[in-house]
């Protein structure tokens, strides 16, 4: 049996037997289970979950409209962001010639994961930074192409920055490499863009997407890759054995149904964040806004240690990135509840005046 990406995984997942759990050798309804060693005593809770959450997975596959057997459920997005590497890169001997040894790519100033990710892995991190308007520099990204780099991360829309990344350079940057592409699409609830569907147009473009933002489940941490079955099949044969529980695939089953729900509250987002950005486009402590899709506004300020300072005195907390060097003098804004929202601009106001 051939698999698309056998040249990609590292040797000795190719080479391992996987672990194989109870549940995975019996699959059926059977009347009594001393297959597990679990307490038989039943509470809802006694029981190990599916391996393969398949009930979850088609709801989720269903919602998305495509098929179950193109996702993979994470312990957060962290889960499948360290399973691609884990699977993908082989963590640098400190003999081996640097340049080639296995590497991701990413474009600062995005997500931070991705480089702590590779960094506990001892991977080899290459850098494309985004360009001035934070759009992807696609020709860079190319040009740093070769065997060794097995894993491409992009954000759209990017975080902190919260624009969406142009399409038609990523399915270009796709086309040009035999790595990976992971799309991180986190906030792309809050956009009018996803690439969702391009993936079953290009088997090395992988998705992430994630029960934490629009869903409103930060809590409950849970991460959806969307891929090629020949990328799963090497995540599945190495994550951990029950690595969804229970209590999160009720809770994300129970949600599902409520996507009309969660619709309207990412309206109500996104008709809050175009009030905060009109109200600071007037600030006078404002430098620049950047455009945004997702549920957060980045902004450059005046003075941005000043302004994160005085909001704090206000029991206002905001995110400042404003040490980042592609992001100089900026703070990072979540958009709130409409009556946090006016508290923010209450308090940029005052110290206006
Ligand atoms: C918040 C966020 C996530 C979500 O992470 P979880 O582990 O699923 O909570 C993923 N990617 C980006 C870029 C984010 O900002």
């Amino acid at each position: 049996m051939s698999n698309l990406f056998e040249h990609l995984v590292r040797a000795n997942v190719k080479r391992m037997k996987p672990y194989s759990s109870a549940r995975d050798e019996f699959k059926g309804v059977a009347n009594v289970y001393i297959d597990a060693n679990e307490n038989p005593f039943p509470n809802g809770l006694n029981r190990y979950p599916d391996p393969l959450q398949r009930a979850l997975k088609a709801e989720i596959a269903q919602y998305y409209g495509l098929s179950a057997d193109n996702i993979l459920l994470g312990n957060g997005s962290d889960e499948p962001i360290d399973l691609l590497v884990r699977a993908f890169c082989v963590p640098q001997p400190e003999t081996l010639d640097a340049t080639d040894a296995d590497a991701i790519l990413i474009t600062p100033p995005t997500y931070g994961m991705y480089e702590v990710c590779a960094n506990v892995n001892n991977i080899r991190v290459i850098e494309s930074s985004l360009l001035d308007d934070y759009s992807l520099n696609a020709e860079d990204i190319i040009h740093k192409i070769s065997p060794s780099l097995k894993l491409i991360f992009l954000c759209s829309p990017n975080n902190p920055t919260g624009n969406l990344l142009d399409t038609s350079a990523i399915l270009q940057i796709t086309k040009a490499t035999s790595g990976l592409v992971l799309v991180d699409e986190a906030y792309a609830d809050f956009g009018q863009q996803s690439m969702l569907k391009a993936m079953l147009d290009y088997p090395n473009l992988v998705i992430l997407k994630t029960f934490s933002k629009a869903w409103g489940l930060a809590s409950i941490r849970l991460g959806m890759l969307f891929a090629h079955q020949d990328v799963l099949f090497w995540l599945n044969r190495i994550k951990a054995p029950y690595n969804i529980n229970r209590m999160t695939i009720d809770c994300a089953l129970q949600m599902l149904p409520k996507a009309t729900n969660m619709a309207e509250q990412v309206q109500v987002i996104v008709a809050e964040r175009q009030r905060i950005v009109s109200f600071l486009e007037q600030s006078v402590l404002v430098e620049k806004v950047f455009p945004s899709d997702a549920n957060f506004v980045l902004v450059r300020f005046k003075d941005a240690q000043t302004i994160f300072d005085y909001l704090l005195t206000l029991g206002i907390v905001v995110r400042n990135r404003a040490n980042l060097p592609e992001c100089r003098g900026c703070l990072r804004l979540s958009v709130g509840l409409p009556q946090e929202n006016d508290a923010l601009m209450a308090a940029l106001r005052a110290y206006s005046h």
